[in-house]
């Protein structure tokens, strides 16, 4: 089957992230073609802001954030656990639409993480888990690998 992805609107060089700036991954816009893909930034989707502040899913991961157990807060304290989730959701629309099989999200994000996210301190600190979008996909069955999983599997494509 043929693959379809959706990806992080930051790392196709969108300024979406929280301090206006993208995470371009030439590598990705370079081996995919345009009609491959979709993509969209689910926190700007949600309604927050570009810039913003910087937020982090407060002990949990984005399954809890999901299921109302732990919250995402900004580095000013509020709570921005609903627009991380409703940006997840309509992340997941655009991708279902498109009948997405394969995810490329940003690493580290507590919306596009997947595997280690960060872990509520605003330290850089990691902790095992899944953004909030990271994990809405996993449930919907859409398979989610990071940039840094991406260029890795090229790497060993081409080597
Ligand atoms: Fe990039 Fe995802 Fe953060 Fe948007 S929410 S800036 S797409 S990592």
């Amino acid at each position: 089957m043929t693959k379809r992805y959706f990806i992080s609107a930051c790392l196709l060089g969108q300024k979406v992230r929280y301090d206006g700036q993208d995470c371009l991954i030439k590598e990705i816009v370079e081996q995919l073609l345009a009609q491959q893909y979709v993509s969209l930034c689910p926190e700007v989707h949600g309604g927050l802001a570009i810039p913003r502040p910087p937020a982090e899913i407060q002990q949990g991961s984005g399954l809890d954030v999901l299921h109302q157990q732990a919250s995402v807060l900004d580095i000013e304290g509020e709570d921005v656990s609903q627009a991380f989730i409703q940006g997840a959701y309509a992340a997941l629309k655009v991708a279902q639409d498109f009948q997405v099989t394969d995810a490329i999200l940003k690493a580290n994000s507590p919306s596009c993480g997947s595997h280690l996210i960060y872990d509520g301190s605003f330290t850089g600190n990691k902790i095992q888990g899944d953004g909030v979008t990271a994990a809405l996909f996993k449930q919907h069955g859409i398979k989610v690998i990071t940039e840094e999983e991406f260029l890795a599997n090229l790497s060993s494509l081409n080597s």
